[in-house]
Protein backbone atom coordinates (compact mmCIF):
# COMPACT_ATOMS: atom_id res chain seq x y z
CA UNK A 1 0.00 0.00 0.00
CA UNK A 2 1.17 3.37 -1.04
CA UNK A 3 2.36 5.90 1.84
CA UNK A 4 1.99 9.40 0.75
CA UNK A 5 5.24 11.54 2.13
CA UNK A 6 6.79 14.15 1.03
CA UNK A 7 11.12 14.47 0.43
CA UNK A 8 11.82 17.35 2.32
CA UNK A 9 10.15 19.56 4.86
CA UNK A 10 8.21 22.86 5.59
CA UNK A 11 11.49 24.89 6.40
CA UNK A 12 13.18 23.60 3.14
CA UNK A 13 10.06 24.56 0.74
CA UNK A 14 10.32 27.63 2.05
CA UNK A 15 14.37 28.10 1.44
CA UNK A 16 13.37 27.09 -1.90
CA UNK A 17 10.75 29.91 -2.14
CA UNK A 18 12.63 32.53 -1.27
CA UNK A 19 14.60 32.24 -4.46
CA UNK A 20 11.77 30.36 -6.37
CA UNK A 21 8.58 32.19 -6.52
CA UNK A 22 5.40 29.33 -6.10
CA UNK A 23 4.43 27.46 -7.27
CA UNK A 24 7.22 25.10 -8.53
CA UNK A 25 8.09 21.72 -9.19
CA UNK A 26 10.09 19.50 -7.07
CA UNK A 27 11.82 15.65 -8.38
CA UNK A 28 13.39 13.68 -6.27
CA UNK A 29 16.13 12.04 -8.07
CA UNK A 30 17.15 9.74 -5.93
CA UNK A 31 13.90 8.37 -6.30
CA UNK A 32 13.90 8.09 -9.78
CA UNK A 33 17.08 6.18 -10.10
CA UNK A 34 15.72 3.67 -7.59
CA UNK A 35 12.19 3.15 -9.75
CA UNK A 36 14.95 2.92 -13.06
CA UNK A 37 16.93 0.43 -10.99
CA UNK A 38 13.80 -1.67 -10.04
CA UNK A 39 13.33 -2.21 -13.91
CA UNK A 40 16.75 -3.40 -14.66
CA UNK A 41 16.73 -5.91 -11.71
CA UNK A 42 13.07 -7.47 -12.55
CA UNK A 43 13.69 -8.04 -16.11
CA UNK A 44 17.61 -8.84 -15.73
CA UNK A 45 16.25 -12.04 -17.38
CA UNK A 46 14.92 -11.07 -20.36
CA UNK A 47 17.49 -12.53 -23.19
CA UNK A 48 19.30 -10.05 -25.09
CA UNK A 49 18.37 -7.73 -22.53
CA UNK A 50 15.16 -5.56 -21.69
CA UNK A 51 15.33 -1.93 -21.89
CA UNK A 52 12.59 1.13 -20.80
CA UNK A 53 11.97 3.15 -23.14
CA UNK A 54 10.83 6.56 -20.99
CA UNK A 55 7.69 7.80 -22.64
CA UNK A 56 9.19 11.77 -23.32
CA UNK A 57 5.92 13.01 -22.97
CA UNK A 58 5.63 12.33 -19.52
CA UNK A 59 8.23 14.57 -18.46
CA UNK A 60 10.18 16.09 -20.99
CA UNK A 61 13.01 17.10 -19.61
CA UNK A 62 16.93 16.80 -20.49
CA UNK A 63 17.95 16.74 -17.52
CA UNK A 64 15.30 13.57 -16.12
CA UNK A 65 16.68 12.25 -19.38
CA UNK A 66 20.13 11.99 -18.76
CA UNK A 67 19.56 10.39 -15.18
CA UNK A 68 17.09 8.01 -16.50
CA UNK A 69 20.01 7.42 -19.63
CA UNK A 70 22.71 6.32 -17.06
CA UNK A 71 20.20 4.08 -15.47
CA UNK A 72 19.80 2.16 -18.88
CA UNK A 73 16.89 3.91 -20.42
CA UNK A 74 16.45 4.64 -23.74
CA UNK A 75 13.58 7.35 -24.78
CA UNK A 76 10.16 7.02 -26.59
CA UNK A 77 9.33 10.26 -28.46
CA UNK A 78 6.63 10.23 -30.72
CA UNK A 79 7.33 14.74 -32.39
CA UNK A 80 10.01 16.09 -33.81
CA UNK A 81 11.21 18.26 -30.38
CA UNK A 82 10.61 14.75 -28.47
CA UNK A 83 13.50 13.22 -31.08
CA UNK A 84 15.61 16.98 -30.70
CA UNK A 85 15.41 16.42 -26.73
CA UNK A 86 16.35 12.88 -26.51
CA UNK A 87 19.18 13.51 -28.91
CA UNK A 88 20.37 17.01 -26.59
CA UNK A 89 20.23 14.34 -23.50
CA UNK A 90 22.73 12.81 -25.21
CA UNK A 91 20.64 9.16 -26.55
CA UNK A 92 21.52 7.96 -29.87
CA UNK A 93 20.41 5.55 -32.53
CA UNK A 94 18.60 2.29 -31.07
CA UNK A 95 18.40 4.11 -27.70
CA UNK A 96 15.13 6.15 -28.94
CA UNK A 97 11.87 4.33 -29.99
CA UNK A 98 9.54 6.58 -32.33
CA UNK A 99 6.07 5.92 -31.55
CA UNK A 100 4.05 8.33 -33.44
CA UNK A 101 0.81 8.58 -34.79
CA UNK A 102 -0.76 10.72 -37.91
CA UNK A 103 3.06 11.35 -38.60
CA UNK A 104 4.26 14.56 -40.38
CA UNK A 105 6.59 13.61 -43.16
CA UNK A 106 9.24 15.43 -41.44
CA UNK A 107 9.53 13.47 -38.59
CA UNK A 108 9.96 10.38 -39.82
CA UNK A 109 13.23 11.93 -41.40
CA UNK A 110 14.30 13.47 -38.22
CA UNK A 111 14.31 10.12 -37.00
CA UNK A 112 15.29 8.06 -39.76
CA UNK A 113 18.69 10.66 -39.44
CA UNK A 114 19.00 10.19 -35.90
CA UNK A 115 19.11 5.87 -36.51
CA UNK A 116 16.32 5.75 -34.10
CA UNK A 117 13.68 2.49 -33.95
CA UNK A 118 10.77 3.34 -36.26
CA UNK A 119 7.52 2.60 -35.29
CA UNK A 120 4.61 2.60 -37.55
CA UNK A 121 1.13 3.04 -36.36
CA UNK A 122 -0.31 2.54 -40.06
CA UNK A 123 -0.03 0.09 -42.97
CA UNK A 124 0.07 2.96 -45.28
CA UNK A 125 2.97 4.64 -44.22
CA UNK A 126 5.17 2.26 -45.42
CA UNK A 127 4.83 3.69 -48.50
CA UNK A 128 4.62 7.15 -47.19
CA UNK A 129 7.96 6.31 -45.26
CA UNK A 130 9.66 4.93 -48.52
CA UNK A 131 8.60 8.13 -50.02
CA UNK A 132 10.01 10.57 -47.43
CA UNK A 133 12.65 9.05 -45.85
CA UNK A 134 13.68 5.36 -46.89
CA UNK A 135 12.84 2.44 -45.58
CA UNK A 136 15.25 1.48 -42.85
CA UNK A 137 16.90 -2.02 -41.89
CA UNK A 138 15.29 -2.02 -38.75
CA UNK A 139 11.08 -1.45 -38.81
CA UNK A 140 8.34 -2.18 -35.62
CA UNK A 141 4.73 -2.24 -36.36
CA UNK A 142 1.91 -1.39 -33.87
CA UNK A 143 -0.54 -3.77 -33.18
CA UNK A 144 -4.07 -2.73 -32.14
CA UNK A 145 -5.77 -5.85 -30.89
CA UNK A 146 -9.16 -4.98 -31.77
CA UNK A 147 -11.79 -7.07 -30.61
CA UNK A 148 -9.87 -10.36 -30.09
CA UNK A 149 -10.25 -13.75 -30.94
CA UNK A 150 -11.54 -15.15 -27.77
CA UNK A 151 -12.16 -11.82 -26.07
CA UNK A 152 -10.30 -10.85 -23.30
CA UNK A 153 -11.77 -9.77 -19.80
CA UNK A 154 -8.62 -7.87 -19.06
CA UNK A 155 -7.79 -5.44 -22.32
CA UNK A 156 -10.21 -3.50 -22.78
CA UNK A 157 -12.05 -1.84 -25.76
CA UNK A 158 -9.04 -1.85 -28.04
CA UNK A 159 -11.06 -1.38 -31.44
CA UNK A 160 -12.30 2.09 -30.34
CA UNK A 161 -9.10 3.31 -30.30
CA UNK A 162 -7.57 5.17 -33.33
CA UNK A 163 -3.95 3.51 -33.25
CA UNK A 164 -2.04 0.44 -34.91
CA UNK A 165 -2.81 -1.82 -37.32
CA UNK A 166 -5.29 -4.44 -37.56
CA UNK A 167 -4.25 -8.42 -37.17
CA UNK A 168 -4.38 -9.04 -41.06
CA UNK A 169 -2.48 -5.78 -41.69
CA UNK A 170 0.25 -6.67 -39.46
CA UNK A 171 0.65 -9.93 -41.63
CA UNK A 172 0.71 -8.26 -44.59
CA UNK A 173 2.80 -5.28 -43.24
CA UNK A 174 5.68 -7.48 -42.26
CA UNK A 175 5.57 -8.93 -45.41
CA UNK A 176 5.73 -6.19 -47.32
CA UNK A 177 8.49 -4.15 -45.27
CA UNK A 178 10.62 -7.36 -45.88
CA UNK A 179 10.06 -6.71 -49.84
CA UNK A 180 10.58 -3.34 -49.24
CA UNK A 181 14.27 -3.74 -47.55
CA UNK A 182 13.80 -4.07 -43.65
CA UNK A 183 15.87 -6.51 -42.46
CA UNK A 184 15.29 -6.74 -38.98
CA UNK A 185 11.76 -6.52 -36.99
CA UNK A 186 10.14 -5.41 -33.56
CA UNK A 187 6.21 -5.93 -32.49
CA UNK A 188 4.34 -3.18 -30.53
CA UNK A 189 0.97 -2.87 -29.05
CA UNK A 190 0.24 -0.68 -26.15
CA UNK A 191 -3.47 -0.95 -24.73
CA UNK A 192 -2.58 0.14 -21.37
CA UNK A 193 -3.05 3.50 -19.31
CA UNK A 194 -2.64 3.78 -15.67
CA UNK A 195 -3.66 0.52 -15.40
CA UNK A 196 -2.70 -0.71 -11.48
CA UNK A 197 -3.76 -4.79 -12.76
CA UNK A 198 -0.36 -6.53 -12.96
CA UNK A 199 -2.23 -9.27 -15.03
CA UNK A 200 -2.62 -6.91 -18.01
CA UNK A 201 0.91 -6.46 -18.51
CA UNK A 202 1.67 -10.02 -18.20
CA UNK A 203 -1.84 -10.12 -20.94
CA UNK A 204 0.04 -7.97 -23.11
CA UNK A 205 2.70 -9.75 -23.63
CA UNK A 206 0.93 -13.36 -24.25
CA UNK A 207 -1.14 -11.08 -27.34
CA UNK A 208 2.36 -10.03 -28.87
CA UNK A 209 4.09 -13.81 -28.37
CA UNK A 210 1.33 -15.13 -29.76
CA UNK A 211 1.35 -12.62 -33.02
CA UNK A 212 5.32 -12.51 -33.04
CA UNK A 213 4.98 -16.22 -33.64
CA UNK A 214 2.11 -15.96 -35.96
CA UNK A 215 3.94 -13.75 -38.35
CA UNK A 216 6.86 -15.52 -38.35
CA UNK A 217 4.99 -18.82 -39.51
CA UNK A 218 3.27 -16.82 -41.79
CA UNK A 219 5.67 -14.91 -43.41
CA UNK A 220 8.92 -15.86 -41.94
CA UNK A 221 9.71 -12.82 -40.29
CA UNK A 222 11.56 -13.31 -37.08
CA UNK A 223 11.04 -10.37 -34.68
CA UNK A 224 13.92 -9.73 -32.57
CA UNK A 225 12.39 -7.44 -29.98
CA UNK A 226 9.11 -7.16 -28.88
CA UNK A 227 7.69 -3.93 -27.46
CA UNK A 228 4.90 -4.21 -24.80
CA UNK A 229 4.05 -0.17 -24.41
CA UNK A 230 3.38 2.42 -21.36
CA UNK A 231 0.82 2.21 -18.94
CA UNK A 232 1.77 1.13 -16.15
CA UNK A 233 0.01 3.04 -13.14
CA UNK A 234 0.88 4.81 -9.96
CA UNK A 235 -1.21 4.40 -6.70
CA UNK A 236 -2.37 8.43 -6.73
CA UNK A 237 -4.65 7.60 -4.13
CA UNK A 238 -3.60 6.47 -0.82
CA UNK A 239 -3.97 3.51 0.05
CA UNK A 240 -4.01 2.08 -3.56
CA UNK A 241 -1.78 -0.95 -4.22
CA UNK A 242 1.49 -0.03 -6.72
CA UNK A 243 2.61 -2.54 -9.48
CA UNK A 244 4.74 -4.82 -8.68
CA UNK A 245 7.64 -5.46 -11.29
CA UNK A 246 8.85 -8.30 -10.54
CA UNK A 247 5.39 -9.68 -10.37
CA UNK A 248 4.43 -8.70 -14.11
CA UNK A 249 8.37 -9.70 -14.60
CA UNK A 250 7.75 -13.34 -12.96
CA UNK A 251 4.44 -13.84 -15.27
CA UNK A 252 5.89 -12.36 -18.42
CA UNK A 253 8.90 -14.87 -17.76
CA UNK A 254 6.40 -17.88 -17.42
CA UNK A 255 4.84 -16.74 -20.84
CA UNK A 256 7.74 -16.79 -22.44
CA UNK A 257 8.73 -20.57 -21.75
CA UNK A 258 5.97 -21.14 -22.49
CA UNK A 259 5.43 -19.87 -26.14
CA UNK A 260 8.55 -18.54 -27.96
CA UNK A 261 11.24 -20.87 -27.56
CA UNK A 262 8.92 -23.87 -29.36
CA UNK A 263 7.46 -21.04 -30.90
CA UNK A 264 11.51 -20.82 -33.07
CA UNK A 265 11.66 -17.12 -31.53
CA UNK A 266 14.62 -17.30 -29.04
CA UNK A 267 16.32 -15.71 -28.00
CA UNK A 268 13.44 -12.41 -28.24
CA UNK A 269 14.18 -8.95 -26.81
CA UNK A 270 11.54 -7.43 -24.57
CA UNK A 271 11.54 -3.80 -24.05
CA UNK A 272 9.08 -1.20 -22.75
CA UNK A 273 7.65 2.17 -22.70
CA UNK A 274 6.69 3.63 -19.38
CA UNK A 275 6.70 7.11 -18.64
CA UNK A 276 4.19 7.70 -15.52
CA UNK A 277 5.31 4.83 -13.16
CA UNK A 278 9.21 5.97 -13.52
CA UNK A 279 8.68 9.41 -12.83
CA UNK A 280 4.96 10.07 -11.57
CA UNK A 281 5.30 9.48 -7.57
CA UNK A 282 8.74 11.56 -7.61
CA UNK A 283 7.78 14.37 -8.79
CA UNK A 284 6.04 17.36 -6.63
CA UNK A 285 4.05 20.53 -6.97
CA UNK A 286 4.73 23.03 -4.05
CA UNK A 287 2.47 25.93 -3.74
CA UNK A 288 0.79 28.71 -1.83
CA UNK A 289 -2.31 29.13 -0.10
CA UNK A 290 -3.39 32.94 -0.94
CA UNK A 291 -7.10 32.76 -0.12
CA UNK A 292 -9.65 30.87 1.77
CA UNK A 293 -13.37 31.82 0.42
CA UNK A 294 -16.27 30.20 2.41
CA UNK A 295 -19.95 30.85 0.35
CA UNK A 296 -21.94 27.53 -0.54
CA UNK A 297 -18.65 25.64 -0.15
CA UNK A 298 -15.36 26.21 1.35
CA UNK A 299 -12.65 26.95 -0.99
CA UNK A 300 -8.68 26.95 -0.44
CA UNK A 301 -7.48 29.01 -3.36
CA UNK A 302 -3.87 28.30 -4.20
CA UNK A 303 -1.04 30.30 -6.41
CA UNK A 304 -0.63 27.47 -8.34
CA UNK A 305 -3.51 26.50 -10.86
CA UNK A 306 -4.96 23.81 -14.06
CA UNK A 307 -2.29 25.48 -16.04
CA UNK A 308 0.22 23.42 -14.20
CA UNK A 309 -1.23 20.52 -13.42
CA UNK A 310 -4.11 19.56 -15.95
CA UNK A 311 -5.36 16.12 -14.26
CA UNK A 312 -7.37 17.01 -11.87
CA UNK A 313 -9.26 19.42 -13.52
CA UNK A 314 -9.12 17.28 -16.93
CA UNK A 315 -9.88 13.96 -15.31
CA UNK A 316 -11.45 14.81 -12.12
CA UNK A 317 -7.90 12.64 -11.31
CA UNK A 318 -7.02 12.58 -7.51
CA UNK A 319 -3.63 13.67 -6.68
CA UNK A 320 -3.21 13.63 -2.55
CA UNK A 321 -2.61 16.87 -0.88
CA UNK A 322 -0.16 17.42 2.04
CA UNK A 323 -0.18 20.56 4.05
CA UNK A 324 3.68 21.07 4.69
CA UNK A 325 4.26 21.71 8.66
CA UNK A 326 0.59 19.83 9.37
CA UNK A 327 1.38 16.34 8.77
CA UNK A 328 0.57 14.82 11.74
CA UNK A 329 -2.66 17.47 12.29
CA UNK A 330 -6.23 15.85 12.00
CA UNK A 331 -8.16 15.99 8.77
CA UNK A 332 -10.97 18.19 10.25
CA UNK A 333 -11.70 20.37 7.86
CA UNK A 334 -13.38 20.22 4.38
CA UNK A 335 -11.99 22.17 1.44
CA UNK A 336 -12.40 22.67 -2.64
CA UNK A 337 -8.72 23.44 -3.60
CA UNK A 338 -8.77 25.88 -6.24
CA UNK A 339 -6.49 27.65 -9.25
CA UNK A 340 -7.12 30.94 -10.40
CA UNK A 341 -8.85 29.85 -13.59
CA UNK A 342 -11.79 31.47 -15.07
CA UNK A 343 -13.34 27.72 -15.18
CA UNK A 344 -15.07 26.16 -12.68
CA UNK A 345 -13.31 22.55 -12.82
CA UNK A 346 -10.19 25.12 -12.04
CA UNK A 347 -9.48 22.62 -8.69
CA UNK A 348 -6.83 20.15 -7.23
CA UNK A 349 -9.57 18.69 -4.73
CA UNK A 350 -13.06 18.61 -3.87
CA UNK A 351 -14.65 18.17 -0.40
CA UNK A 352 -11.28 17.56 0.14
CA UNK A 353 -10.77 16.78 4.82
CA UNK A 354 -6.87 18.10 5.19
CA UNK A 355 -5.79 19.85 8.56
CA UNK A 356 -7.23 23.63 9.06
CA UNK A 357 -5.15 25.78 6.30
CA UNK A 358 -3.77 28.94 7.06
CA UNK A 359 -3.18 31.97 4.64
CA UNK A 360 0.25 31.49 3.43
CA UNK A 361 0.64 27.39 4.06
CA UNK A 362 2.49 25.63 1.91
CA UNK A 363 0.72 22.92 -0.62
CA UNK A 364 2.03 20.08 -1.99
CA UNK A 365 -0.15 18.02 -4.77
CA UNK A 366 2.01 14.20 -5.33
CA UNK A 367 2.12 12.53 -8.40
CA UNK A 368 2.87 15.16 -10.01
CA UNK A 369 5.91 13.89 -12.05
CA UNK A 370 4.33 12.44 -15.12
CA UNK A 371 1.71 13.77 -17.56
CA UNK A 372 2.05 17.56 -14.85
CA UNK A 373 4.51 20.16 -15.77
CA UNK A 374 4.14 18.56 -19.59
CA UNK A 375 0.70 19.06 -20.14
CA UNK A 376 0.90 22.60 -18.68
CA UNK A 377 -1.05 25.87 -20.83
CA UNK A 378 -1.23 28.87 -21.33
CA UNK A 379 -4.76 29.45 -21.07
CA UNK A 380 -6.29 32.66 -19.18
CA UNK A 381 -2.54 34.24 -19.78
CA UNK A 382 -1.28 31.69 -16.92
CA UNK A 383 2.54 31.04 -17.12
CA UNK A 384 4.07 27.79 -16.18
CA UNK A 385 6.07 26.91 -13.69
CA UNK A 386 9.74 26.27 -12.67
CA UNK A 387 11.12 22.43 -12.17
CA UNK A 388 13.43 22.18 -9.64
CA UNK A 389 15.85 18.60 -8.69
CA UNK A 390 16.25 17.58 -5.87
CA UNK A 391 19.55 15.84 -6.10
CA UNK A 392 20.85 12.61 -4.79
CA UNK A 393 23.30 14.60 -2.05
CA UNK A 394 19.96 16.77 -0.90
CA UNK A 395 20.76 20.06 -2.58
CA UNK A 396 18.87 21.52 -5.43
CA UNK A 397 19.07 22.40 -8.86
CA UNK A 398 16.70 24.46 -11.64
CA UNK A 399 16.35 22.80 -14.55
CA UNK A 400 14.08 24.31 -16.20
CA UNK A 401 13.31 28.19 -15.33
CA UNK A 402 9.46 29.79 -14.60
CA UNK A 403 8.02 31.62 -17.51
CA UNK A 404 7.61 34.96 -17.96
CA UNK A 405 5.20 37.50 -19.34
CA UNK A 406 7.97 38.19 -21.93
CA UNK A 407 8.06 34.04 -22.87
CA UNK A 408 4.03 34.59 -23.15
CA UNK A 409 4.26 37.75 -25.22
CA UNK A 410 7.47 36.17 -27.71
CA UNK A 411 5.09 35.18 -30.60
CA UNK A 412 3.50 37.99 -30.85
CA UNK A 413 4.20 41.52 -32.79
CA UNK A 414 3.13 44.55 -31.14
CA UNK A 415 4.58 46.85 -33.84
CA UNK A 416 1.98 48.46 -35.89
CA UNK A 417 -0.73 48.59 -33.92
C1 LIG B 1 1.69 7.81 -23.46
C2 LIG B 1 2.41 6.69 -24.07
C3 LIG B 1 3.34 5.96 -23.33
C4 LIG B 1 3.58 6.20 -21.87
O1 LIG B 1 2.45 6.00 -21.09
P1 LIG B 1 2.59 6.06 -19.48
O2 LIG B 1 1.17 5.97 -19.03
O3 LIG B 1 3.23 7.35 -19.16
O4 LIG B 1 3.41 4.90 -19.09
C5 LIG B 1 4.06 4.97 -23.98
N1 LIG B 1 3.87 4.70 -25.28
C6 LIG B 1 2.99 5.37 -26.03
C7 LIG B 1 2.84 5.02 -27.45
C8 LIG B 1 2.23 6.39 -25.46
O5 LIG B 1 1.34 7.06 -26.20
Amino acid sequence: MSKKTVPFDRGFAEDLAKKHPTPFYVYDEKAIRLKAREFVQAFSWVPGGFRNFFAVKALPNPHILKILREEGMGADCSSLPELILAEKAGLRGEEIMFTSNDTPAGEFVKARDMGAVINLDDITHLDFLAKHAGIPRLICMRYNPGPLKEGNAIIGKPEEAKYGLTRPQILEGYARAKKMGAERFGLHTMVASNELNPDYFVETAVILFELAVEVFKATGVRMEFVNLGGGIGIPYKPGAVPVDLFRVSRGIREAYDRIIPSGGLHPLRIVTENGRCVTGPHGYLVSRAIHEKNIYKRYIGLDACMANLMRPGMYGAYHHITVLGKEGVRASETYDVTGSLCENNDKFAVDRELPPVDMGDLLVIHDAGAHGHAMGFNYNGKLRSAELLLQEDGSVRMIRRAETVEDYFATLDFGGL
